[in-house]
């Protein structure tokens, strides 16, 4: 039985629809990424889950009961929000314990949960302060060790680490994973940051415009987008996205990409990682536009004939602005979208 579950929950701002028709199940224990560009309807599907909206059409169901109509404080949930709501006149541990308290947890069980809390999330030094002598990423630390300290198992998260610096940022990803796994948490965490969403999701939900484009784990994310939207937005840097027309568009590379081609009005996407240089014959030639070098490898520009593409080649290659290669991949690497409708081709 999903821990979350949505039957076509709808929700509109006057004419706008902030979500459409969004079905999704998360199960127990799951780590569970919604995924998109702003404004895309991640924060309302989250407030939705969490009772602070409610829908205009559609079931919310937890643990296979219908929450549709519940008020928030029976939702047993715990949330982090991107604004850190802290009691300004309660020092750090206070707010930590603060729910623990209303819940009646016993003073021996409340300090040992406040001792792992604090060391979980580095704020041992700093119980004793108030909200106002922290800097905005201690406070949110402290929101986030609210939620957790409590051992609610459903927790949704909106954009918790977005005002930690980059290096704290990274370490709380994985603790805050770990974590999850530890306490067997299910987990629903907004996101804008697609590093964070394939670093931390079991199942990643993309958003555009209020309806769910993929729900998936990151690597079909990433190596089997759904769309060409997951395409463009997942990636760095972004897949080749290849407009394939009959007609003279094709004739300057006509011997590898016609074979795809089979169709008209397709678009061919590449990961510029799955492009490698091949002997000549065996490829697409094309000349080198521009060169980043990274080290270990190099993001090359390149182009053939109409077609602008990057590759990700091996640093030590050194090719130059200029030279021409010959560029193959597997037929696996091939992804075909359909111009139009911009879905996957199978
Ligand atoms: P961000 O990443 O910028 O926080 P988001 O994906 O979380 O964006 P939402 O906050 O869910 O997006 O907003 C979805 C859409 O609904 C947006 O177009 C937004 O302007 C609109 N919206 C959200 N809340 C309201 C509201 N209370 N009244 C009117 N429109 C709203």
């Amino acid at each position: 039985m999903p821990a979350i579950h949505l039957d076509a929950v709808s929700k509109y701002y006057a004419h706008h629809r902030a979500t459409d028709a969004v079905s999704l199940g998360i199960e127990p224990g799951q780590f569970a990424v919604v995924l998109g560009p702003s404004g895309c309807g991640k924060t309302t599907l989250l407030r939705l889950v969490a009772g602070l909206e409610r829908p205009d059409s559609g079931r919310i169901e937890l643990h296979g009961k219908d929450a549709t109509n519940l008020p928030p404080g029976r939702r047993e949930l715990s949330m982090v929000f991107q604004s850190y709501a802290l009691f300004p006149h309660l020092n750090v541990a206070e707010n930590l314990m603060f729910g623990l308290k209303l819940r009646r947890v016993s003073r021996g069980e409340r300090h040992r949960r406040l001792k792992d809390t604090a060391r979980l999330l580095g704020l041992e030094t700093l119980l004793t302060r108030k909200p106002s002598q922290l800097s905005g990423g201690q406070q949110q630390r402290v929101a986030l060790g609210r939620a957790i300290i409590g051992g609610r198992r459903t927790v949704l998260m909106d954009e918790p680490l977005s005002n930690l610096d980059a290096k704290l940022r990274h370490e709380m990803r994985r603790e805050l994973k770990s974590l999850a796994r530890e306490l067997d948490m299910t987990v629903l965490y907004v996101t804008h940051d697609q590093a964070e969403a394939l670093g931390m999701g079991d199942v990643v939900i993309v958003m555009n415009q209020g309806r769910i484009e993929q729900i998936a784990d990151p690597e079909t994310l990433y190596e089997r987008p759904a769309s060409l939207f997951v395409a463009r937005f997942i990636g760095t840097p972004p897949m080749n996205l290849l407009p394939l027309q009959s007609g003279p568009q094709l004739q300057d590379c006509e011997h590898t990409l016609n074979f795809i081609a089979s169709g008209e009005n397709q678009v061919l996407g590449l990961r510029p990682e799955q492009i490698e240089v091949v002997e000549y014959g065996n490829g697409i030639e094309v000349t080198v536009e521009a060169v980043e070098y990274l080290g270990a490898d190099a993001v090359v520009a390149c182009r053939a004939g109409p077609h602008a593409l990057s590759a990700r080649l091996p640093g030590r290659l050194h090719p130059q602005p200029g030279e021409r290669l010959c560029l193959g991949w597997a037929p696996h690497a091939v992804n075909l979208f359909d111009a139009d409708t911009g879905c996957r081709l199978p």
